[in-house]
């Protein structure tokens, strides 16, 4: 429960005019799980595009105020953001507004571009001048520049897709059309539905669709362009080489909402299948079994099923706190496990607890709440995870940049078991992760190190920051020599 999610989009097309703003502000509301530093909204009124973005939660952002101030339309398209490329500093909040030679467009990305400082590196070369540090400015200006040589919004944005290597989920809006894409691989989910009224709406996890009331209509396909527009709804599948689906199988263990469906499997019952393996996998005589909230929850009720050990609440979290690495820093983490968690005394006191998470990452989270349930006076704390351990870093939208700071790199099951205080340990094996979706077509780089894409050189999430920093630094040498 240490990882960053990456970010969560969402878009709106209407037939009619409408506030589609509030409607973007539920969707991005449903969202908020996939990231809280910053989020925004693009409204389109007849090809006038207006803005209000912002750090922050969307409840924070978005007061009835700045809601109302948005105008109505019949478009628009909507960010929230966990910066997992680029600081999260206000330059880098989305949808990205561009105007170009052509007309102008906004857009809303979830992913990580893997050849991203080298795109970058050509197009910087060839004179473009960035002002954010995401890779989502790369992407925009990679299909400004399709743009350019092809005649519509769509064209260019396919001849983007045999540029761009890695994930990328997209809503795209130009004055006419709303676009949707997914990355060849579907690293990243993207799903849409229609409302009654004939609204069709886009996003991230179809959590964001039952929200504004849309009906689920389908998941868009890895490398499908999704047009919404003067001619209706067009699809266009067979544009790019055609890849073996490789969805984030992290996004079944902890990114998604339980509530969500991604590719035709409910994440609820995939959390429930990994409980149920983890109680055949390493089983062990207990009383209780407890989830730690939220995401540990749908695999200790599957474990407890399976095992026919009780499943109890024996952890009660603050529902009015964010989730507990939003403050960078191993000293506030510590704090906020605390401030977030509580251990029910009355239910945990004397007896044997099996406590699920989905994952550990550097174990100092995992440690703090084994050791809250002893201090409720739990006997044995026996700690089972959803997930297999973290050996690799990820390069398609989650924070994870380096093995050093991974504990299942430095340490074995049996040391990791001793540092967090546990009495054992189990992880998912990684030939379960399959049972977790009903077959192959998944991504699982970070626990096996099979990376669909080739894996880029530079994966600091600062990487953009730090060069400006390096380049900064002659200029400084200069300036103090004449002072
Ligand atoms: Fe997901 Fe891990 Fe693959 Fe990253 S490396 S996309 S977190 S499965």
């Amino acid at each position: 429960m240490n990882l960053h999610e990456e970010c969560g989009v969402f878009g709106i097309i209407s037939p009619h005019i409408a506030h589609v703003a509030e409607t973007v502000y539920y969707g991005l509301y449903a969202l908020q799980h996939r990231g809280q530093e910053s989020c925004g909204i693009v409204v389109n009124d007849d090809g006038v595009f207006s803005s209000c973005k912002d750090l922050g939660l969307v409840s924070e952002v978005f007061t009835a105020d700045t809601l109302c101030r948005l105008p109505q339309g019949n478009m628009a398209v909507g960010h929230v953001r966990y910066g997992t490329t680029g600081g999260s500093s206000r330059r880098n909040c989305q949808p990205l507004e561009v105007n170009h030679q052509k007309g102008k467009m906004a857009l809303a990305h979830n992913g990580n571009l893997s050849n991203a400082v080298q795109l970058r590196d050509e197009l910087e070369l060839s004179g473009a001048i960035f002002h954010t540090t995401s890779d989502t400015e790369t992407i925009a200006y990679i299909v400004t520049r399709e743009r350019l040589r092809t005649s519509s919004i769509e064209e260019a944005l396919s001849g983007a897709m045999s540029i761009l290597e890695g994930a990328y989920s997209l809503i795209l809006m130009s004055p006419r059309k709303l676009i949707c894409a997914r990355d060849p691989y579907g690293f990243r989910p993207l799903c849409y539905g229609q409302t009654e009224d004939g609204m069709y709406v886009a996003a991230s996890e179809s959590c964001a669709l039952k929200a504004v009331g849309a009906k689920f209509i389908r998941d868009l396909e890895p490398g499908e362009i999704l047009v919404f527009g003067p001619e209706g709804i067009v699809s266009r599948r067979e544009h790019c080489e055609k890849k073996e689906k490789r969805l984030c199988i992290f996004e079944y263990i902890y990114f998604a909402r339980p509530d969500s469906v991604l590719d035709g499997v409910s994440v609820h019952e995939a959390r429930i299948r990994a409980g149920r393996i983890l109680a055949r996998e390493h089983p062990v005589r207990a009383d209780m079994v407890v989830g730690v909230p939220d995401s540990g929850m749908d695999a200790a009720l599957g474990f407890g099923m399976e095992s026919g050990i009780p499943y109890e609440i024996g952890l009660i979290k603050n529902k009015y706190i964010g989730r507990t690495f939003i403050s960078p820093g191993q000293h506030t983490r510590t704090d906020q496990v605390r401030i977030k968690l509580s251990a029910i005394e009355e239910c945990v006191r004397g007896k044997r607890v099996v406590l699920v998470d989905d994952s550990i990452v550097r174990g100092t989270t995992s440690g703090r709440i084994v050791r809250l349930l002893r201090e409720a006076g739990a006997r044995e704390v026996h700690m089972r995870i959803s997930s297999p351990p973290f050996l690799n870093p990820c390069y398609y939208g989650t924070d994870i940049d380096s093995r050093e700071h991974l504990i299942a790199c430095r340490h074995s099951v049996l040391e990791t078991a001793q540092i967090i205080g546990a009495d054992s340990l189990g992880y998912l094996p990684v030939p379960e992760l399959s049972s977790l979706v009903g077959g192959s077509g998944y991504c699982s780089a970070c626990f096996d190190g099979h990376y669909p894409t080739p894996v880029p050189a530079d994966t600091r999430k600062d990487r953009f920051e730090q060069k400006l920093s390096e380049q900064a630094r002659p200029l400084d040498s200069l300036l103090a020599g004449i002072k």
